[in-house]
């Protein structure tokens, strides 16, 4: 279910205005392979508003999808919502109506529609993606994390070491309170 390549022949043809919605989707692994460290969990799905100008045509996208990423405290998956929304201009290689080759700017904001008059969402989507993805992603907002010491995952209830901390501190209260107790 990978719609992100369009043919915008009919719309290279029309005069400046000519307008095109469309569905766009890609499947969860597709998803997951454009994110990094990310597992696949949603499809991605979203609609393309194209644009033709004088130069180009212009995709306004907006699209969501979801991912599994490690959570950020304690490694365990975290499923992250991923909502992106932009614009894309992309130029013609080739005159549709002619057929001669054409100019296209030399530019990293620059995407090309190729000698079949299609254009390609995905770089583009993969670019957003990869910006919109959360830095720190959690597994849960109340996510307690890992024990420092021991690695324990403290979402599992407290480790031993906890409970020597525990310890330790009541042990010092209790030499306190037996030094007070013999003075
Ligand atoms: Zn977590
Ligand atoms: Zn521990």
């Amino acid at each position: 279910m990978q719609t992100l390549r369009i043919n915008v022949a009919g719309l290279l043809k029309e005069t400046t205005g000519g307008a095109r919605d469309h569905s766009i989707g890609a499947s969860a692994l597709s998803v997951a392979a454009m994110v990094p460290d990310a597992r696949p969990s949603g499809a991605l799905t979203g609609t393309v508003r194209l644009l033709r100008s004088p130069r180009s045509i212009f995709a306004r996208v907006r699209a969501g999808t979801e991912v599994i990423l490690d959570c950020s405290r304690c490694l365990e998956d975290a499923v992250a919502g991923i909502e992106v929304e932009f614009d894309a201009e992309y130029f013609p290689s080739i005159d549709v109506v002619t057929g001669s080759a054409l100019k296209v700017p030399d530019d990293d904001m620059a995407f090309v529609i190729d000698h079949n008059h299609e254009l390609d969402l995905a770089e583009p989507i993969r670019q957003e993606l990869v910006v919109a993805a959360p830095m720190h992603p959690l597994c849960s907002a109340e996510c307690a994390g890992l024990c420092v010491s021991c690695g324990h995952n403290l979402n599992e209830g407290q480790c031993a070491c906890s409970e020597e901390v525990t310890d330790g501190r009541l042990a010092q209260l209790r030499d306190l309170l037996g030094r007070n107790g013999s003075a």
